[in-house]
């Protein structure tokens, strides 16, 4: 099959969807794989890396869509874009069509077929290609909170392991899913003391089995929030109701009850965020403060670690593309039905339910 990665067009993208390793193993199997130049030195790879893996390097983005029968990318396609897309080709990506009704018009027009990572479902209801990102974020939360932390960033100035004769600071990392667990892993390594709610008992006896023993595992309730939250330094939000917006476990009252400089982090700002008065912020821009309390709300967290993100990605769409550019998207589809449930777009009908009902569009 011939396999076409162009450059991250978004502002800031540095991520890249195949890497050199990747482009060996396609190659290794016969399948043509070409890519834009530079796609990606953002992320660390050279163009010489992907020709010595016997990849063919294109000038532009527009010989990449015109040669190539599956796009692989990291973003969904922008509005540039949209008109270099042909009948019938793949493209696998991070759509979030639920997102934008201008996308999901583009690629119904296109007649393209879309299959989208985020809808990339396995059979325990988990998500293959959403679980790195999540891996990402949850350990970058804390490493943004400790530079928030200090003084001049705003923060209590506090050090999140204290030192000898000093107490650490106190973490407290809302909802232990994928993105709590790795917060609170990282925050405990650095020594401070911390505690983890989620309102899911059985993940708290496994948090309860696995974590250090300075994490404490803490039943979710508005009141047991409210019980700790004076004395905390740093609140990382995690939680995800899937399909729905997250709750507002922090609400403006409660901000009274904290102490100035404290830092809260909302991963989950990407779904409307858990802190009532969040509101979204990027890398050029990431933090506020309300009640002099200091807000972190970048939603795409793992593009400022293009080196990491795209290794954490591409090691789980890898298998993927192979069995993608391996049997065409029909048999892969069908032989595998995590890959199947990626599906969003068929060739201008709509074959996602949600993406539908988001624009109410016939499914
Ligand atoms: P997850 O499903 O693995 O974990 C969510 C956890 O929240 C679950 O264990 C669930 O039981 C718990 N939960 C639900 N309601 C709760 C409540 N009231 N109190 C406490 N816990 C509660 O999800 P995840 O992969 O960890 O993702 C968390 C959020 O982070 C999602 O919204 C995701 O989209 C977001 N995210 C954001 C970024 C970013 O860059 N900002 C990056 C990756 C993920």
């Amino acid at each position: 099959m011939k396999v076409g990665i162009p450059k991250e067009l978004k502002n800031n993208e540095n991520r890249v969807a195949v890497t050199p390793a990747g482009a060996l193993e396609l190659t290794k199997l016969q399948h043509e794989v070409y890519i834009q130049r530079g796609a990606g030195a953002g992320s660390g790879f050279p163009d010489e890396a992907y020709e010595k893996a016997g990849a063919i390097l294109l000038p532009d983005t527009e010989s990449v869509y015109n040669i190539a029968e599956m796009i692989v990318k990291v973003k969904e396609p922008i509005a540039e874009e949209y008109n270099l897309i042909r009948k019938d080709q793949l493209l696998f990506t991070y759509f979030h069509f639920a997102s934008s009704e201008d996308l999901t018009r583009a690629m119904l027009k296109s007649g393209s077929v879309c299959l989208a990572y985020e809808t990339v479902e396995a059979s325990d209801r988990s998500l293959p290609l959403l679980i790195p990102m999540s891996e990402v974020a949850g350990r970058m939360s804390i490493q943004e909170g400790a530079k928030y932390l200090e003084r001049p960033a705003g923060g209590k100035g506090i050090l999140l392991g204290g030192v000898a004769g000093v107490k650490p600071a106190n973490v407290l990392v809302l909802g232990g899913g994928v993105v709590g667990t790795q917060a609170a892993k990282m925050a405990a390594g650095l020594g401070a003391n911390v505690s983890i709610m989620d309102i899911n008992l059985n993940r708290l006896r496994y948090l309860e089995d696995i974590m250090p023993a300075n994490v404490d595992t803490v039943m979710s309730s508005e009141y047991n929030i409210r019980e700790l939250i004076g004395n905390i330094d740093l609140v990382i939000g995690g939680v995800l109701i899937p399909g729905g917006k997250a709750p507002s476990l922090i609400t403006r009252d409660m901000l009274r009850l904290m102490k100035p400089g404290t830092v809260m982090v909302d991963v989950a700002i990407d779904q409307g965020g858990c802190f009532e008065t969040s509101r979204p912020t990027t890398h050029q821009d990431p933090v506020f403060m309300v009640d002099d309390i200091v807000h972190y709300c970048v939603t795409n967290m793992p593009g400022a670690v293009p080196f990491t993100s795209t290794l954490a990605l591409t090691n789980a769409t890898l298998p993927y593309v192979l069995m993608l550019a391996n049997l065409g998207w029909k048999e892969a589809c069908r032989r595998n039905e995590a890959l199947g449930k990626g599906l969003n777009i068929i060739n201008g009908t709509i074959v996602y339910k949600e993406v539908a009902e988001a624009w109410k569009l016939d499914y």
